[in-house]
C-alpha cells in the first residue's frame, strides 16, 4: 500500500499510471483505469466487492481481496 502513490506503472498491464490509478477490487494491485474497467466486467467482480464490504464491516482494514483471475 505504501508504494501505491509512488509507483509509476500498472501492476497488471505495466502501462504508465499517468491517466489515473486505483486499487484493484480483487487484490492489492495498483492498477490503471483501463484495468479497473476490465475488472468491473469480470463475472467475479460483485463477489469481490461483497467480500471487501464484509471485511470492512468486520473491521478488517487490510483485507487482501479474493484474488484476481482474469
Ligand atoms: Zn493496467
Amino acid at each position: 500500500m505504501d508504494k501505491f502513490f509512488s509507483q509509476k506503472y500498472c501492476d497488471r498491464c505495466g502501462k504508465e499510471l499517468t491517466g489515473g490509478r486505483t486499487m484493484s477490487m480483487f487484490n492489492e494491485d495498483c492498477i490503471c483505469l483501463e484495468c479497473k474497467a476490465k475488472e468491473q466486467e469480470n463475472p467475479a467482480y460483485q463477489a469481490a466487492q461483497k467480500a471487501e464490504m464484509e471485511a470492512v464491516k468486520r473491521g478488517e482494514r487490510n483485507f487482501k481481496g479474493i484474488g484476481y483471475k482474469p
